[in-house]
């Protein structure tokens, strides 16, 4: 991937989820009081209030609930590869647990791997793990997106 682009910013809730993400593990928070899944990692449980939590593996796979084509004004890195797709994924295990992410050919493509006219509502897709991205704050390992085969 290409520098100069932006990285999540880790914090005590989300640094979890990339750590796993870096061990290749798609995991999300469950709560440990009434099961309810979050994502984006939060302190507290939106349905019951518990901050009891644990951390669920997923099997990486889901569908394409819906996506996107950016267009300009973009940053530097990205108005280089444009177009490209961001797609929001919903998981297998609960369609309320979505990710925002790109669907690449590969878990190193490049962001512009897929034509995004050739993407559809509902593909099926399963996670794959880029290399460590650095963007100086410390390496981060990214969930992507690919063609379930
Ligand atoms: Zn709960």
């Amino acid at each position: 991937m290409q520098e100069e682009m932006l990285l999540p910013e880790l914090d005590e809730e989300s640094a979890p989820f990339f750590d796993y993400a870096a061990a290749g593990e798609l995991r999300v928070q469950r709560c440990s009081a009434c099961g309810t899944r979050r994502v984006p990692p939060r302190p507290m449980c939106h349905a019951c209030g518990s901050t009891d939590v644990e951390w669920e593996l997923l099997s990486g796979r889901g569908r394409v609930w819906s996506f996107a084509v950016p267009h300009p004004p973009l940053l530097p890195a990205y108005a280089a590869v444009a177009p490209y797709n961001v797609v929001v994924v919903e998981a297998e295990e609960d369609p309320a647990i979505r990710f925002v992410g790109n669907l690449v050919g590969s878990a190193d493509g490049p962001l512009n791997e897929i034509d995004p006219e050739s993407i559809e509502i509902g593909e099926p897709v399963t996670v794959v793990f880029s290399s460590p991205v650095d963007d100086g704050l410390g390496p981060v390992v990214l969930p992507r997106w690919v063609r379930a085969s």
